[in-house]
């Protein structure tokens, strides 16, 4: 439980972000961690109290008081056991997690919340420093075989579960490489692929085949793998872009976020020298007048990047309305996560948040953008805005990356073959994660649409339990415990 009043003695110490000019000219991770002693402290300053919703704010209901109090007592090993208890990917959770768990911490409603983030990232990193973190294969092979499409979050957390089951496991990807929007939409400054490609060799020890640029539904039917395998998962993201109907979005020069992000993504890689496709219409910011539209992750995380190729000058569009200085607004009290942060590691960069500010129209030039019209709204969500009378304005750019999120998965391919039904948003209907055809599972954001990862490692977690019954597989432990419950 941490000290006795420790939240009344020490303060809350984060990441400690490196110098925002400096970093903005290199790509490496934009944080460091506390040393041992300071995180001891925060770890004290854990208060034991009674009811944690920390751990009710967390989709993987982790641990969260257990692991702060190991870490106050210097029991490094014994905290990364528990944390793996619950979560199969710390490493990527504590570097990009919005940490709906610190929101939720009882020490936030009056105070700074426990940095329970940053002792997650610091468990997991001396466990691999540590060498503790090793290939977990099963002791005995059950001879039924999965086939998992889509190698992000979900569709890891869902191969290593069933791995460890015992089920022979092979995960298809299309991209070049693993990770899904961990490795093509996440920038390096927030989370290093090397991080993904480490975790990635110790699923090939258990003995996961991956089989990378290979698309189930073009490269391999869907037909093809029922044949080949016991079960099919099915974890492809929401990848369709929501798109503007705005006038002049035919303009040159106005792109999904995705398309550059997924190019930014490839470039590091290469210069890095990790193999990666080549771009063929290239998005470059660099000297340019860019407009990110969409203050989400994905909005900042363009604006990070074209920071770091040399744009002239960067706006980001939030249709949200300013947040009070508390950081809190009345639709997101206590315990629940904001919508939004007063800044983030982007804007700490460069760049300026336009809030409250809808687009009307673009403006071109010979087929090309040069002026984006806008103007400001009010309304407490995006469905219910309404516009400030006199308050357009024109904000001149050449190049415009629109970030407003993702409609539902690709309908076509896989998907199509299987003969999937579909939900009323156009997710895979899986509402216990079997779809609507036998032996067809679907999680993460293709089941319940775009997400985080932390949400995407939790439905890959619990799809696993599903599946493994459907193979006939041992119970697992949680299985056990609920067993145990219902025949109470
Ligand atoms: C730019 C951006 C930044 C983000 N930042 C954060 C953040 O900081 N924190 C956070 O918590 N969340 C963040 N998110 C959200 C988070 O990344 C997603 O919720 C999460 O990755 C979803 O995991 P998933 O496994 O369901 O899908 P995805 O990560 O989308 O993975 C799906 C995979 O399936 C593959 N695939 C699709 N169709 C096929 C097919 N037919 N055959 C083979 N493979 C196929 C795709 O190539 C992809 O690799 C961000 C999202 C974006 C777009």
């Amino acid at each position: 439980m941490g000290e006795v009043g420790g939240f009344l003695r020490i303060d809350r110490a984060g990441f400690v972000a490196r110098d925002p000019s400096e970093r903005v000219g290199d790509y490496d991770q934009y944080f460091d961690l506390q040393p041992e002693a300071e995180l001891k402290d925060q770890g004290a300053r854990c208060m034991d109290c009674g009811v944690p919703f920390c751990h009710n704010g967390c989709p993987l209901g982790n641990l969260i008081p257990e692991w702060n109090d190991l870490v106050y007592r210097g029991k490094w090993k014994e905290a990364l056991e528990a944390l793996h208890l619950t979560n199969n990917f710390p490493e990527f959770t504590g570097r990009i997690c919005p940490a709906p768990c610190e929101s939720s911490c009882v020490l936030a409603i009056n105070a700074d919340p426990v940095a329970i983030e940053q002792i997650e990232l610091s468990i997991v990193e001396r466990g691999f420093e540590e060498g503790w973190i090793t290939a977990d294969p099963p002791a005995h092979e059950s001879g039924r075989k999965v086939a998992v499409v889509g190698s992000g979050p979900a569709g890891l957390a869902v191969a290593q579960e069933l791995r460890r089951l015992g089920h022979g496991v092979a995960v298809y990807e299309r991209d070049e490489g693993p990770g899904g929007l961990l490795r093509f939409g996440v920038p390096d400054a927030k989370l290093p692929k090397t991080v993904i490609d480490r975790r990635i060799a110790l699923l090939q020890e258990e003995g996961i085949d991956f089989h990378f640029g290979t698309e189930i539904g073009v490269d391999i039917s869907a037909a093809e793998l029922r044949d080949q395998y016991d079960a099919i998962v099915v974890a492809i993201g929401s990848r369709v872009h929501r798109d503007m109907e705005t006038p002049g979005r035919e303009n040159s020069g106005i792109n999904f976020a995705m398309d550059y992000l997924y190019q930014r993504n490839r470039a590091v890689a290469k210069a890095a020298g990790l193999e990666s496709r080549v771009a063929e219409n290239e998005i470059s910011a660099s000297g340019k007048k860019v407009v990110v539209i969409g203050g989400g992750d994905t909005g900042m995380d363009c604006i990070s990047n074209a920071l770091r190729e040399g744009a002239e000058d960067v706006v980001v569009l939030d249709v949200y309305g300013e947040l009070p200085e508390s950081g809190r607004d009345e639709l997101t009290p206590w315990p629940l996560p904001p919508k939004r942060t007063a800044s983030t590691y982007a804007l700490d960069e460069g760049g300026k948040r336009k809030w409250g500010t809808e687009v009307t129209a673009f403006e071109g030039e010979d087929g090309r953008l040069t002026k984006v019209h806008c103007r400001q709204v009010e309304g407490t969500s995006s469905r219910n805005l309404t516009p400030v009378p006199g308050s357009e304005q024109i904000i001149e750019a050449d190049l415009a990356l629109i970030a407003i999120g993702f409609t539902h998965p690709e309908h076509g391919g896989l998907v199509e073959q299987l003969g999937l039904a579909l939900d009323g948003r156009g997710n895979l209907k899986a509402p216990v994660f079997s779809s609507s055809v036998d032996g067809v599972f679907a999680c993460g954001d293709a089941r319940i649409g775009q997400s985080l990862v932390v949400t995407a490692i939790a439905e890959g977690r619990k799809c696993a339990r599903l599946v493994n019954r459907h193979l006939g597989g041992e119970p697992t432990a949680a299985d056990r415990d609920r067993l145990a419950v219902d025949s109470r």
